[in-house]
């Protein structure tokens, strides 16, 4: 066997690395020497190979065979220096991945090739390590065996990171990201890991003995990491969730545990913002329902929206007490769900994009309501709910316009509520917006006003016509110690009227708080007290009623 082979130099080179292989071949007899890694990663009969380019063109991907090929044979040939080329090859367990293949070729006194060595490097975006944090990537979970030693897994998410993004801009991200992954490696103890998972997540394989550990650990990364300092001096502060799964019990395996661990994280990030929550059969149900939701309100949209119908909530008139319009509210049933209520669905909905189009069908359902109703009940003001996503929807201004004509609608009486005005990215075109809509007519209402330090905020940017008060700050009005709460309210009353903005009151639950809010001079009233939402033939009920009340004290 040829002396090129028997060089400790191969196997220590060979050794070095375990995503750059290397390789020697003696090209008077065709046999050639793979590193030890080559072969258990892409495969191979052995460590000798006999008429390699052919063997190893086998592992070539089909497509890029001639560009192989092409290149191997021009470096034999003397026609090309070197052997530089990139294509996708199979390893052991029978994937593609990229690798860029270096070589070249020694030629004796008379030109005749004698030595072909050379690397391959594997690029397949599974390297070890992350180009930003320098943490292992998740190709590194390969390596692990869930299934004998015993530990906990946490999926450490950030926050809103998006939004971070967009008010801070990318390099703010990823100093970010870089400061947050120091944190978390600083805590660990000795012997756990930490992975960058994906853009803003990270796992932490820790071996801890229980599960307090594990919190402990958590509670510092939440303290350490809650004001991430800049380099130019700048704050940001962030805030964490996640998900936890032990192994062995919940997952013996990679794919199980990444799968538990991101249903525990979006779990916490919609239920239990901060904390981390461990695996559960509770969680489980609630993914599945996840899933079955989605999957029915697509097929429901398809099928021309079979299933979603409006409840009416009433406006009440303070002054007079009748029936001044209603809040249109979303109802769904679905084929195998029932029970979802709107935070539920329209989440959903929002989530997965559709919320456009079902938002569209809320929109035309209100505004054909207002007009079949105008001739036995008069024009009754009409609101409906929209919300941020919507509104910044090309279509949005152009289908509003064109359905108040379809029906012949005044857009007076039409009030679109923008809800969670604290989602607002683009407060300017969202103004511009807003200017157009009322310039043609349509009344804007700000909705659950007051919760958040983004309403304030948004007022200053954004024309609206009505303030709704949240109803967090209405319903125990009546009840001792909500002094605070009355101030609040009363305090936003005044606002209204010196900035000239309508109000409606919500959530008025009882005759106390009705007789309380009664004082407080809001354009409209809304809540249990007068009406739950209801259905369009028992929100008809309610309006004859009213009407037949109302032409009683005429009389
Ligand atoms: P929201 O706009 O704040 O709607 C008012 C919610 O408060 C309604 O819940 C209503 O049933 C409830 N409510 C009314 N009066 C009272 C009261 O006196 N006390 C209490 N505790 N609650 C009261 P609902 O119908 O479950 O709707 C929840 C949310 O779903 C709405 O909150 C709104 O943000 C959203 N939503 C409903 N329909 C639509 C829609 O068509 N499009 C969009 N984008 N969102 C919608
Ligand atoms: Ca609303």
């Amino acid at each position: 066997m040829s002396d090129i082979f028997n060089n400790e130099l191969f196997e220590a080179f060979g050794s070095a690395s375990d995503n750059v292989y290397i390789y020697v071949c003696d090209m008077k007899t065709d046999i050639s020497r793979w590193s030890k890694a080559a072969v258990d990663y892409f495969g191979l009969s052995g460590e000798y190979l006999e008429d390699a380019a052919n063997v190893w063109g086998r592992h070539v991907h089909p497509d890029d065979l001639k560009i192989y090929m092409d290149d191997i044979t021009g470096v034999f040939s003397g026609q090309k220096k070197y052997h530089d080329c990139q294509y996708r090859a199979r390893n052991a367990s029978g994937g593609y991945v990229w690798v860029e293949c270096k070589g070249s070729v020694i030629r004796d006194a008379k030109g005749e090739p004698i030595i072909f060595a050379g690397l391959m490097t594997r690029i397949d975006g599974q390297s070890k390590y992350d180009t930003l944090t320098g943490l292992l990537t998740t190709h590194e979970m390969h390596y692990f065996d869930f299934s004998s030693q015993p530990g906990i897994a946490l999926l450490i998410g950030l926050d809103g990171f998006r939004k971070i993004v967009s008010n801070y801009g990318y390099n703010v991200g990823d100093e970010i990201l870089i400061k947050f992954s120091r944190e978390i490696n600083k805590l660990c103890k000795p012997g756990w890991k930490v992975l960058r998972f994906s853009g803003d997540e990270f796992l932490v394989i820790a071996f801890a003995s229980n599960l307090e550990e594990a919190e402990g650990f958590y509670g510092r990364v939440c303290q350490e990491t809650d004001i991430v300092k800049l380099e130019d001096g700048r704050k940001v502060g962030i805030s964490i969730s996640a998900g936890g799964a032990l192994f062995p019990q919940d997952a013996d395996t990679r794919e199980i545990l990444i799968n538990k661990l991101e249903h525990s994280l979006e779990y916490a990030k919609n239920n239990q913002r901060g904390s981390l929550v461990f695996f559960s059969e509770e969680i489980a149900r609630r993914h599945e329902r996840g899933l079955v939701l989605r999957e029915d309100l697509k097929q429901c949209i398809k099928n021309g929206f079979k299933g979603f119908e409006l409840y009416f909530q009433p406006f009440i008139n303070p002054n007079a007490g009748t029936i001044a319009g209603c809040e249109c509210l979303l109802r769904w049933k679905g084929e195998r769900i029932k029970d979802s209520y709107p935070m539920e669905f329209i989440k959903v909905l929002e989530d997965y994009g559709d919320i456009q189009e079902a938002g569209f069908w809320v929109m035309e359902q209100a505004i054909r309501q207002q007009a079949a109703w105008r001739d036995k009940y008069g024009e009754l003001k009409i609101s409906f709910n929209v919300s941020y996503q919507q509104f910044i929807d090309d279509a949005f201004e152009e289908k509003a316009i064109s359905c108040v004509k379809k029906y012949g609608v005044n857009p007076n009486y039409i009030i679109i509520e923008l809800t969670e005005s604290c989602q607002v990215e683009a407060p300017k075109e969202l103004a511009a917006i807003f200017g157009r809509l009322r310039e043609q007519g349509f009344r804007i209402a700000l909705d659950d006003f007051g919760t958040a330090y983004a309403s304030m905020e948004m007022l200053k940017w954004l024309p609206v016509d009505y303030i709704k008060v949240e109803h967090s700050f209405i319903r125990e009005l009546a009840q001792p110690g909500h002094d605070i709460d009355y101030v609040i309210v009363d305090s936003l009353m005044e606002m209204c009227r010196r900035l000239g903005y309508h109000s409606i009151i919500e959530g008025v639950e009882n005759s106390k708080v009705a007789d309380i809010v009664g004082g407080l001079n809001a354009t409209l009233l809304q809540g249990y007290h007068y009406s739950v939402p209801v259905c369009r033939k028992d929100f008809e009920k309610l309006l004859d009623e009213d009407r037949i009340m109302s032409l009683s004290l005429e009389v």
